[in-house]
Parts: structure tokens; sequence; C-alpha cells
């Protein structure tokens, strides 16, 4: 009776807007017999039964930044080590990364950790270099319709960690992924970031509610990056607490040995001791996680709303 009503009250409250409006992305929409995607990565299975955390700095800085930060995001419990070695920067005069140099760090980090690596690649003509070394290659939200990229990243053989544009709408998010699966690689994760609003106290207003619709509209897995969000550390925690229950499949998180000090993004990077606490503090999020797994997205959504 009870699943009755809720099935009832879905039908009710789904956004009639969802009735096709993305079918048009076919290989990225979800219908009613496909199953959700599983991206392997090395030995971890994003968009499974495990909640993924990607953690690690802004930007790889330094031989010793980076080994000290996989250490300890690694025994906090992250799977994947992130660090920018070509940041696209809001001004021109800020630290640009360490380009290539910054990429044999990474992979010197996944060596001494066995942390698989995520970092971003912001122009085609680095995606082969940089496919070379990373497990994951990341699409930043300034680049989510940079067409040429996302082709190229078609045939990289890596999976894309594709972030949403500040900008963007939840479709033009799946036009993206849909570019990328069309030029051949079906191995894409969505990111939920931030979006630009009216809102000025958080650097992006996180909208959390993107994480059941894209689950529901969509097979491919969907993680949440708090800081990018947030902008300020004290909100992180919080925030990687609601991704878990609405049904994240992992977080992407920022980290560095001293914030204070860091070449970009300090604000919103987590110390290692912050980050520790965090990971011990997400089980019980997870548990509830698990049962609104078992709802699914769809009845998570009908079942709150009235
Ligand atoms: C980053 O991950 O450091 C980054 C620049 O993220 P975004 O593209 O979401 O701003
Ligand atoms: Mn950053």
């Amino acid at each position: 009776m009870i699943a009755c009503l809720r099935i009832t009250k879905m039908a009710a409250l789904m956004n009639p807007k969802w009735n096709g409006q993305f079918s048009c992305f076919d290989l990225v929409a979800k219908t009613d017999t496909c199953s959700r995607s599983v991206v392997q990565v090395r030995d971890i299975e994003i968009g499974g039964n495990d909640f993924v955390v990607m953690a690690g700095p802004c930007a790889v800085e330094s031989e010793s930044q980076i080994l000290q930060t996989a250490a300890a995001v690694a025994e906090a419990g992250a799977r994947i080590l992130r660090g920018g070695a070509y940041k696209p920067r809001s001004s021109p005069y800020a630290f640009q990364g360490l380009g290539v140099e910054g990429l044999k760090l990474l992979k010197k980090a996944r060596e001494v950790t066995g942390l698989a690596i995520v970092t971003e690649a912001m122009s085609e003509e680095d995606v082969d270099v940089i496919a070379e070394y990373t497990d994951i290659v990341q699409v930043g939200t300034r680049s989510m319709e940079n067409y040429a990229l996302l082709e190229a990243l078609g045939e990289c053989g890596r999976p894309v960690l594709l972030k949403r544009g500040m900008t963007a709408t939840l479709e033009e998010l799946l036009r993206s992924a849909q570019v990328i699966a069309m030029a051949g690689n079906s191995q894409i994760i969505l990111c939920e970031r931030g979006i630009r609003t009216f809102e000025t106290a958080t650097r992006n207003t996180l909208d959390i509610a993107a994480v059941p619709v894209l689950k529901t509209v969509s097979h491919l897995p969907v993680i949440v990056d708090p800081s990018h969000a947030a902008g300020v550390r004290s909100l992180v925690p919080v925030l990687s607490r609601a991704a878990a229950v609405v049904g994240a499949d992992g977080l992407i998180v920022e980290v560095h040995p001293q914030p204070e000090k860091a070449l970009s993004d300090g604000n919103q990077s987590l110390t290692f001791a912050e980050f520790r606490h965090m990971m011990d503090d997400l089980q019980p999020y997870l548990d509830l996680q698990h049962y609104s797994r078992q709802l699914g997205p769809e009845l998570l959504a009908a079942g709150g709303a009235d």
C-alpha cells in the first residue's frame, strides 16, 4: 500500500520536463531497461556499491607536497589522488601549474601509495600526454563546452570526470557527456561542483538536487566537489555529508599539507587532520545512503516532497 502510494506520488511529482527531456542524449540518458554504468579505474569501481573519495591538492606544487598529501589521504581512506598539473586560473597572474613535471610527480605518488590519479586537461593538445600519466582525465568547469577537448577525450582511452560548467544546466552537462560518448568514450563520471547564483556568501551554490536528478535521468555515476562549491574549508565536511545522503557515488575534495601556503585554493583546502575527521564521520551518512539507494533516486525524490 505504502509502495503503491509512493509510486503514485512519484508519477505526480516527477517533473514532466524530465519525461523525454534528456532522451536525445541516448548514450548517457537512463531508460527503464538500462542498468547503471560502473566506471572501472584500476581496481576501483565508481558507480558501484562503494563511495569513492578522490582527494589531494588543487595543484601539484612540489614533490614533497604531493607525496605527503598522497600518503595522508590514502591513510584516511581516499582511493584516488587529485592534483592539477595544468591549472585553469581566473587570473593570468596566478600559478598555472607544473605541466609535465607535475604529471611525473603524480605518477611517482601513485607508485608510492597505490592511489589512482585524476588530473585536469584544459586543451585537446595536452590530452595524449595527460592520458599517458593519469587514470582519469578531469574536464574543469571552464572547459565543459570545449568541444574540441571533449572530442579528443572520446579517443583518450581513459575515464573522464566531467565537471558541470558553473553556469550550465543539467541538460547542458548531459549534452557534453553525450559529445564524449559519441566520440567513442562511455567511461564518464559526472561532477556537481556548484553553480554561479546571486548568492555570494559561498564561492558557488552547491546544487544538491542535481545529484538525485542526474541519477534519475542518466545512468552515469555522479560525484560531488564540495570544495569548489563552498570556497571555504569549514563547509566542506557538511556538504560532503549531504552529498553522501542524497546518493552521490563519491567526492572530490581539496586537501593540502599547509593550506595557508597553498599556491591555489588554500581557503577551501582541508588540512590532513580535517580530512581524516571528515572521513571518520562519514559512515552514518553512508548508511543513510544505502537506504536511499534501495529506494532508488526516483523514489527518494518522490518520497520527500509533499
Ligand atoms: C579544480 O578541480 O581545481 C578546479 C579548477 O575545479 P573547477 O573546474 O570545478 O573550478
Ligand atoms: Mn581548485
